[in-house]
């Protein structure tokens, strides 16, 4: 057993079963000498220590946790393996690495939302993603449209990354179990990354849409003041859940046309 005593405020629950660790592992569909991976929260290590077993041309970690830390740097070696003491949030990634990487983690839960806007804002070196959350996020995440759990977050890793749900983890297999059900995810970043509109008023749309999710857009989507002429048109009659990915691009292209 390690000696890294888990700790409620960082998120820290420590997966013990190992099937589990390699099976998530396994799940990153990039692992070649070409490949960097980046792990969020490694924590004691047990998915690093699959990581290390493969051909990557870099492993590396980065953990809050001082204790963590001291552990991983006596623990667990590899010429590929660089760890960084530091908060992943803060940490911009252009300065950890010059090329693009994949990221994978169990993610501390109480921070995972923050995670994967950041990996939105920088979908351009994240090429994919693969990682445990709370299954209830999962779910969001994974949603199409036209269901109740899809939201904001569905549709805005949607317009960048094909969204997979993989399979689900009981709370039985950490120390401590957590209180939630979990699941591991894959986001692989889509061929085209260009969104076909402006992104400020994308986000913008979706975050309103969905913020009043039981209205019509016509009404959910009055403060951003658009003319009659336009709101006549039948998508405002839908509700911000019934919008694939794709309507809302096309929504947006609307509202942007009006608005030259
Ligand atoms: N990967 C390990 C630990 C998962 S628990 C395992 O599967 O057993 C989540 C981990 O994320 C913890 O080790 C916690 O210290 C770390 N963590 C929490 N907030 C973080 C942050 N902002 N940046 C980096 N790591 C963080």
């Amino acid at each position: 057993m390690h000696g890294v005593r888990p700790k409620k405020f960082l998120g820290q629950h420590f997966l013990k079963d190992q099937n589990i660790a390699q099976k998530i592992v396994n799940a990153i569909s990039s692992i070649d000498s070409k490949d960097t991976i980046l792990e969020i929260g490694p924590g004691t290590g047990v998915l690093t220590n699959y990581l290390i077993e493969k051909p990557f041309r870099e492993v590396i970690l980065i953990e809050i946790d001082r204790e963590s830390i001291a552990y991983l740097r006596e623990n667990i070696k590899a010429p590929n393996l660089r760890i960084i003491e530091g908060d992943f949030l803060k940490l911009p990634l252009e300065e950890i690495a010059s090329d693009e990487l994949s990221i994978i983690g169990n993610f501390p839960y109480n921070i995972s939302s923050q995670i994967f806007f950041k990996v939105i804002e920088q979908r351009n070196q994240v090429k994919e993603v693969v990682c445990m959350i709370q299954k209830e996020v999962a779910d969001r995440i994974c949603s199409p449209h036209g269901n109740k759990t899809y939201g904001i977050l569905s549709v805005l890793i949607g317009a960048f990354y094909e969204r997979e749900m993989l399979f689900k983890v009981p709370p039985g297999v950490f120390i401590p179990p957590p209180k939630v059900n979990s699941a591991v995810i894959r986001l692989k970043r889509k061929t085209n990354m260009t969104l076909n509109c402006d992104e400020a008023l994308f986000k913008k749309v979706v975050k309103q849409g969905f913020q009043n999710r039981r209205k019509t857009l016509r009404n959910a989507l009055k403060p951003i003041i658009l003319p009659a002429e336009l709101t006549q048109e039948s998508v405002f009659d839908k509700r911000a859940e019934q919008l694939s990915v794709d309507d809302f691009i096309n929504l947006t292209q609307k509202i942007q046309h009006w608005e030259k």
